[in-house]
């Protein structure tokens, strides 16, 4: 194995047991059937939708793709008004599908994105907003619902992180017009590769529907522009056995979550607030340290024991050589003093006490 291969990773992927996925190929194997809405697809879309409580669910590719053909399903021109705290696929997906982010800094304690600064970045050729909750924390839902009908807005969540979230007893995925998902191999429910496009409305998901496959309205007839964000019965497999299993990750992360709480406290770090209505996921342990020279003293100091932590977000996509930057400072300031711990399904009590140890003996330093 290579010496750069950490002992203690920041994420692993969740791998169900190998026989429960070798059952669902073989069916693949006797039907030939490998992809174009395949029967594992549709079956994988009907258990997430019974799942998560939501009427309509499109599986794609990845969860950039399903953030570009939101984006292009609503319609989205000009300005659309986004978080610079996300991963760069935010940013990026705005920008591909021809329009201009316009970011509004953050809430300091849910690091989402701040309504109360939505207003002043809106402008005559603003037609959106595109906001991330961070880390599965959901947004400030109903301020955001408000200023997107004062003012004529549509809304997209990128809800990368939020398998399993529940706001005011619902999915988060059922807010906004449209809100994407992420099933890559990091996130806390996976499928290797793929992702979603959730919506209450059947009009916008038909059209979903038909823009993930060409435009394809039956053969040789198209409806609109498409392009190809179909996913695979191999991916879908992976999905439908890790469902299975979904319940018991989400529940070991909360004790891994509250552990790493219960080993910090007493040191000068800040964690994520959690926003009210909410039950959580726990999908990441956000570490907020009083400067960034201490955030990349705790980072090497880890690395040297094999530990990896990771600089998420960083850099604040404001700061990206292709969009204009606004003033977001809070934004700028946390992703440079923000790490992610280590925490996946099998990480264990020592391995965190570990990790907790080699934090404080940087803090004897400092
Ligand atoms: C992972 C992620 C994406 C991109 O999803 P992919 O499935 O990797 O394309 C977009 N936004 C956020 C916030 C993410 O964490």
């Amino acid at each position: 194995m290579s010496k750069n291969r950490k002992e203690i990773p920041v994420t692993k992927p969740f791998l169900p047991p190998r026989e429960e996925y070798e059952a669902l190929i073989n069916e693949v194997w006797e039907r030939n059937w490998l992809t174009n809405n395949g029967p594992l697809v549709q079956r994988l879309e009907e258990e997430l939708k019974e799942y998560l409580g939501v009427p309509h669910l499109n599986y794609v590719s990845n969860g950039t793709i399903a953030l570009q053909i939101a984006i292009k399903v609503m319609e989205l021109k000009g300005e659309i008004i986004t978080t610079p705290f996300s991963y760069v696929a935010t940013t990026s997906s705005i920008v591909w599908e021809g329009c201009k982010p316009v970011f509004v800094d953050i809430d300091p304690d849910t690091l989402n994105i701040d309504p109360d600064l939505i207003e002043e970045a809106i402008t005559d050729e603003t037609t959106g907003i595109l906001a991330t909750h961070v880390f599965g924390n959901p947004c400030d839902i109903d301020a955001i619902q408000e200023i997107a009908d004062r003012y004529n807005l549509k809304v997209i969540y990128d809800a990368a992180h939020c398998f399993g979230t529940e706001y005011k007893g619902e999915s988060v995925y059922s807010y906004g017009d449209i809100s994407t998902a992420s099933f890559h191999a990091t996130k806390l429910f996976h499928t290797t590769e793929g992702g979603a496009i959730i919506t209450n409305d059947a009009e916008i998901n038909h059209k979903v529907q038909r823009m993930r496959n060409f435009g394809h309205a039956g053969p040789g007839n198209f409806e609109g522009v498409g392009i190809n964000g179909k996913n695979s019965e191999f991916h879908a497999a992976m999905g439908i056995v890790n469902l299975r299993y979904i319940e018991k990750v989400i529940e070991r992360r909360k004790e891994q979550w509250l552990y790493y709480q219960n080993l910090l406290s007493g040191l000068k770090i800040e964690g994520l607030t959690v926003s009210s209505n909410v039950d959580f996921n726990y999908s990441y342990y956000p570490a907020i340290f009083e400067s960034e020279k201490v955030a990349i003293n705790v980072k090497d100091t880890l690395e040297e024991s094999g530990i990896a932590p990771r600089r998420y977000f960083y850099p604040s996509l404001s700061e990206l050589g292709y969009v204009d930057s606004r003033k977001v400072e809070v934004s700028k300031d946390i992703s440079q003093r923000i790490l992610c711990l280590p925490l996946y399904h099998d990480l264990t009590e020592e391995q965190q006490q570990n990790i907790a140890t080699t934090i404080k003996k940087t803090f004897q330093f400092v």
